[in-house]
């Protein structure tokens, strides 16, 4: 990434423009050519389908999918062998079931088994993400399945209204701009795009009238943003009483963390237009986002997705996924480790995809309280409930009997704040559990923390 590189960092804001214009530019020659068009219409001409097209479309591309990975993924080749079957004996979805589930460990032990043998073929893109104990999994994806999200994303911004042409604001906790700048601007452009970054790392009281002036002057039809960024925003808005001036504004897209329902009722409500939140995965095996009805749905041309009920867990499923597009690395009935509540009604927006109810994060991400009860991510901010001038937490549950805190106190943090956490702690999580408190400066520039608040060390053993 273009701004992580020394000479980004230590060039004038004028320059790192051009260098985000000329990452734009690359980007659009990339992801917005004539595999985005033709995937773009496409996705237009399946969007209203009856819910048996979208069947056979599915089983049509999960077919070429399988038949693709026998021959050429080591690791479903000796599969099937091993199972004795034949891509040809898994016709439909309903067949999925032949095959085993995938977890997360299965393909951090030895990701290029999962690899085609004709990779070279095509154009790839790696990247990482953490696998379930924290040791990084390495994942390739190749230029179809970009351009595929890509128009996925796109078929949803115009959901809300959004087109090509149209200015969009994007706050994200990308180190836009160096951490060391210390006045404005917070943020930079990038010409092609139409697009203005605004950086996720200088929101505090004193910058939050510029952020808004930034906003307001470039006049976006759209705000992107990770969820977190834009509730640090909207809260210091409605604190500070500042009125918006964005008749432009149509639309908010947030995707990256989950969007609580804190964030969608105070972000709603300092910007009043629709929120259209994305769900995706690194893994990219599904990917679920809003309507302008507001209800969640599968995106079903872009992946299968499964829903596998877990014990002790009120109807909450783990999605489970099946990428129907990147042929570089195929994943089949891939676990993501991510939370979801099933729902069976349609939705009045009359597409026929699979509709979600709502979804809760990874299930790592959850405490369990000493009587077994499940503390799902609203409720787990409890913990953090009155305590005063913290920077950022991390709320590990290392046993059933045990929270460590790692913290980082602001200057107004007292003991006070310390007795309440524990306070906190033994009320909602049982009176005998041990709180061990521990300060931690690396929270503010460690990324897995912020977006793991919670961590769980035992719910495995409430896994199926
Ligand atoms: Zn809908």
């Amino acid at each position: 990434m273009v701004f992580k590189t020394n000479i980004y960092k230590k060039s004038p804001a004028v320059i790192q423009n051009l260098f985000l214009t000329g990452r734009g530019a690359i980007y659009n020659l990339l992801r917005q050519g004539r595999t985005f068009n033709k995937v773009y219409s496409e996705l237009e001409s399946t969007e209203y389908l009856d819910s048996p097209r979208i069947r056979e479309l599915q089983n049509r591309r999960l077919n070429l999918l399988l038949q693709h990975a026998y021959e050429n993924v080591p690791y479903y080749n000796r599969l099937f062998n091993r199972l004795g079957i034949l891509p040809s004996d898994i016709e439909t979805i309903e067949d999925l079931g032949k095959l085993p589930f995938l977890t997360k460990e299965d393909v951090r032990r030895n990701p290029k088994d999962f690899l085609t043998r004709d990779a070279k073929k095509f154009l790839l893109k790696k990247s990482f993400t953490n696998g379930t104990s924290g040791k990084p999994l390495r994942l390739h994806r190749d230029l179809y399945s970009i351009n595929f999200e890509n128009a996925s994303w796109w078929r949803q911004r115009r959901w809300g209204g959004v087109n090509f042409s149209d200015r969009i604001a994007v706050l994200r906790e990308e180190e836009i701009v160096p951490f060391d700048i210390k006045s404005p601007p917070f943020w930079r452009y990038s010409v092609f795009e139409k697009k203005i970054f605004l950086s996720g790392y200088h929101l505090c009281e004193e910058n939050i009238r510029y952020y808004v002036k930034a906003i307001e002057e470039f006049k976006p039809r759209a705000i992107e943003a990770e969820p977190s960024s834009l509730y640090i925003l909207s809260s210091f808005i409605k604190k500070m009483g500042i009125s918006l001036h964005l008749t432009s504004l149509k639309a908010i897209f947030t995707s990256s963390e989950v969007l609580l329902d804190k964030h969608r009722e105070l972000i709603g409500r300092v910007f009043t237009v629709p929120i259209y939140d994305f769900y995706g995965n690194a893994e990219r095996v599904t990917a679920i986002g809003t309507c302008e009805k507001g209800s969640y749905h599968v995106f079903p041309e872009y992946g299968i997705a499964e829903f596998l009920p877990l014990k002790d867990t009120a109807g909450k499923m783990e999605i489970v996924g099946t990428n129907l597009h990147n042929y570089a690395m195929p994943l089949v009935r891939y676990r993501t480790g991510d939370m979801a509540e099933f729902s069976e009604k349609d939705c009045r927006c009359r597409r026929r995809s699979q509709v979600i109810k709502k979804i809760h994060g990874r299930i790592a991400d959850f405490l369990i309280s000493q009587d077994g009860r499940f503390i799902y991510a609203d409720a787990c901010y409890m913990i953090l409930r009155g305590v005063k001038d913290l920077v950022a937490s991390q709320i590990i549950q290392e046993a059933m009997d045990r929270i460590r805190i790692k913290f980082v106190p602001g200057e107004n943090f007292s003991e006070e704040g310390e007795k309440r956490l524990v306070d906190n702690v033994k009320t909602y999580m049982g009176s005998g559990v041990d709180v061990v408190l521990e300060e931690d400066s690396s929270l503010l520039s460690n990324r897995e923390a912020k977006y793991r608040p919670f961590v769980s060390h035992v719910s495995r053993r409430f896994d199926i």
